[in-house]
């Protein structure tokens, strides 16, 4: 994806569609999904949690090809699982989407995409999440 589009893209978006996660301005690490308090600094950090909005960018650090499905995903499968390494640090599971399988490698490079995963039968609230695709 161009860079232009993705800003535009993150810029357009409301809060349930990005990657919020937050800053330890004590140590400088990352997490995701939020924390009030850093594991690391425990009471150092308390005050210092800053909300951060990850880029989506990342790398493939592992995936595995998903075969058995749930059957209300029955018309993805296989699927695959990746896990990713965020440009930020933190490391996100999610499903990489809009490829075969066979395209997907450890190493290759992916950005966030947010997807309707479903709709909640007795609201009527429609489920966005995100998910990953290659570049
Ligand atoms: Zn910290």
């Amino acid at each position: 994806m161009i860079m232009g589009q993705l800003s535009r893209f993150w810029r357009e978006s409301e809060h349930r569609y990005r990657l919020m996660g937050t800053r330890c301005e004590n140590c400088g690490r990352v997490y995701f999904p939020p924390r009030e308090v850093c594991p690391t600094c425990h009471r150092e950090s308390i005050g210092k949690m800053k909300d951060l909005e990850l880029s989506g960018e990342g790398v493939i650090e592992s995936f595995t090809i998903v075969h058995e499905a749930p059957p209300r995903f029955s018309r993805q499968k296989p699927y695959v699982l990746a896990l990713i390494k965020t440009e930020e640090g933190p490391m996100i599971t999610g499903q990489i989407v809009d490829c075969d399988p066979s395209e997907v490698e450890i190493g290759k490079r992916v950005h966030a995409v947010f997807r309707r995963m479903g709709e909640d039968g007795d609201t009527g609230v429609i489920v966005y999440g995100y998910k990953f695709a290659l570049d």
